[in-house]
């Protein structure tokens, strides 16, 4: 693929603007020598203002979503794409979130431009846990976890019952609740079923990766280890 051509497709602007940052000689090798448009050079091999370059198709990304951003990519008020360099919302192909969290839901969001990525985690067959801590309204009576357990709890005009799911009491108004699938408002919803309310609710892991080291609004790119995690 051309230079020009590579770098407008990672968001760093159209490639009438690329062509510019080449004249400007803002586009490098990684000793500092000047590169051209039709220079043959590998994505590694070359920085833009002395960095180098955001990773080609396949990124996958966690942000430690705060309460009170959407997960859309138009909607009013604060996205979760404004938490990020504003070139990766002009990537293509463009990141999606993998999966949504509630606007005022906290924690961990994957975003991806890998769509078979994306769909093995979202699909009703992944198996792949994911774990929120809830706040709750009102103590727990006591009866949850069996019934989150049963496999048989069905939700408001809903025809299938939810999958079993752990609930586990951290104390009479806080709970960890790991879920296998991801229905619309999931969690707010079984509280609901069983007459109480989510004050506050976090996601705190997906598969075997949580949010150790990153602080609320921050992200990171996802290597390869961390990947073999949500399998
Ligand atoms: N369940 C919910 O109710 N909300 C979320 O954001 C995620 C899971």
């Amino acid at each position: 693929m051309k230079l020009v051509k590579l770098i407008a497709n990672l968001g760093y602007g159209s490639r009438k603007q690329v062509a510019a940052m080449f004249r400007e000689g803002r586009v490098t090798d990684p000793q500092g020598e000047v590169l051209y448009a039709d220079d043959a050079v590998s994505h590694a091999d070359v920085r833009v203002d002395g960095e180098a370059l955001d990773p080609p198709a396949g990124l996958v990304l966690m942000l430690h979503k705060p309460v009170g951003y959407t997960c859309s990519t138009r909607d009013r008020g604060r996205l979760v794409y404004d938490l990020l360099p504003p070139r990766f919302a002009l990537r293509s192909p463009a990141l999606s979130t993998v999966g949504r969290l509630d606007r005022d839901t906290s924690g961990l969001l994957l975003m991806t431009d890998d769509g078979l990525l994306l769909h093995r985690i979202v699909s009703p067959k992944s198996q792949l846990p994911k774990v929120y801590e809830a706040t709750l309204a009102s103590d727990l009576r006591g009866d949850e976890a069996d019934i989150f357990a049963s496999g048989t709890l069905l939700l408001e005009s809903e025809q299938t019952p939810l999958k079993p799911a752990r609930l586990q009491v951290l104390a009479p108004r806080h709970a960890r609740l790991t879920l296998t699938e991801g229905r619309y408002h999931q969690v707010r919803r079984m509280f609901a079923a069983v007459g109480n309310h989510v004050d506050a609710l976090q996601r705190i892991s997906i598969g075997g990766l949580d949010l150790n080291g990153l602080d609320s609004g921050q992200w990171r790119a996802l290597d390869e280890n961390d990947l073999a995690r949500l399998w």
